[in-house]
């Protein structure tokens, strides 16, 4: 039938080899298995002079697995650094979250290993570990960069659960940075994000920086963290007043053991290939475009100062200053309120002894 053609898709198919060779990817020696496999895979697209590596990282009581390789371009030492997770939680096969992230990071690599694509950059492509234990993976990736790999990083692309959500975003620095433009005028679908800008909004987006301080954690944070402007494609709907996976229940599955292929099928169907699709193409078209060295080069230069004085405390300050000249203004106004009522009850008073009898009162004396 024409509309299971989705599942002869490269991308599908992937997703679908891979959650059936490791169904779960929780726990040390799962998650190894997974790494495993997909080393086998990209080491398939890679010279045999240059394949990926598998780096275990120690976080919380157990080791967890990062798997990574390098596109060389032999004119330059600066990199974008293209990542999506590859564990799961336990008990879940994380189809959506994130088999097919992964998917679309083997496709990337496939696309320009084997393609005579030039990007003016080194390529990098990390399949992370221990995501879902608390980005471990990721944590320990940018703890073992040197200050001259994070200065040479001029983008890190993060790819995680892109298809059960009703809607693809990007979350870039800001609502609108040039590199969020960039990106966004060539990924088809892209959703925009309500923008709530306001003091009371949210306590860490008080100037409405919204996207980078309000998403939810993932691979990109520690990069973010450490210096290193993100480009983050995740799906949910966040036209409610808080992020939903979905707005239909059966497409609310992260983290859940209903996170699998009966539901993607359900669901979701073809919108899954074809999201994934726009989300790899439309990256692909970004670094093509003649304008992404110096945007990319300059994304830098439009990250948000996250320095906690300046975002976090310094307009709560503000705020408190405001409202301490205000209570200020308003404690000798309220004495003048007191002192008026005081003084109207004693003009009553004094009134009364004063006032002259009226007429009625005068002729009652006759009786
Ligand atoms: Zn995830």
């Amino acid at each position: 039938a024409a509309s299971a053609d989705y599942k002869n898709d490269p991308i599908y198919l992937f997703a679908k080899q891979f959650v059936e060779a490791c169904p779960n990817r929780s726990g040390e020696i799962a998650e190894k298995a997974a790494a495993d496999w997909l080393k086998t895979r990209f080491d398939e697209l890679l010279p045999e002079t240059s394949p990926s590596a598998i780096d275990r990282v120690s976080g919380y009581d157990r080791a967890v697995f990062n798997l990574s390789c390098k596109l060389d371009n032999p004119n330059t030492d600066r990199r974008i650094i293209i990542g999506a997770h590859y564990d799961a939680v336990s008990g879940s096969n994380g189809v959506g979250d994130n088999a097919f992230g992964v998917a679309a990071l083997y496709t990337l690599l496939k696309t320009f290993a084997t393609g005579s694509r030039f990007v003016p950059y080194d390529l990098v492509f990390v399949a992370f570990g221990g995501e879902e234990l608390g980005l471990v993976g990721s944590y320990g990736y940018v703890n073992g960069m040197s200050e001259a790999d994070k200065q040479r990083t001029a983008l890190m692309i993060n790819l995680d659960s892109l298809v059960f959500g009703d809607k693809l975003y990007l979350h870039c620095e800001n609502k609108s940075t040039d590199i969020a433009d960039l990106f966004k005028s060539h990924v088809d679908g892209i959703a925009e994000k309500p923008y709530r800008k306001g003091v009371m909004t949210n306590g860490y987006d008080v100037y409405g920086y919204g996207y980078y301080e309000t998403i939810q954690g993932s691979d990109h944070t520690p990069f973010r963290l450490a210096g290193i402007p993100v480009a983050f494609f995740f799906s949910g709907n966040y036209d409610g007043m808080a992020y939903a996976e979905s707005a239909n229940a059966n497409r609310c599955v992260m983290n859940t053991s209903s996170d699998n292929f009966a539901s993607l099928d359900n669901f979701v169907g073809a919108e899954a290939v074809t999201r994934t699709n726009a989300v790899i193409s439309g990256i692909a078209a970004t670094f093509a475009d003649s304008d992404f060295a110096a945007v990319c080069d300059n994304a830098v230069n439009q990250l948000v100062n996250l320095n906690l004085v300046y975002t976090r405390l310094y307009p709560k300050l503000v705020a408190l200053g405001l409202s301490l000249v205000c209570l200020l203004l308003l404690v000798p106004y309220y004495r003048k309120l007191q002192k008026r009522a005081i003084m109207g009850t004693a003009e009553a008073k004094t009134s009364r002894v004063f006032s002259q009898p009226d007429a009625e009162d005068i002729f009652t004396f006759d009786k």
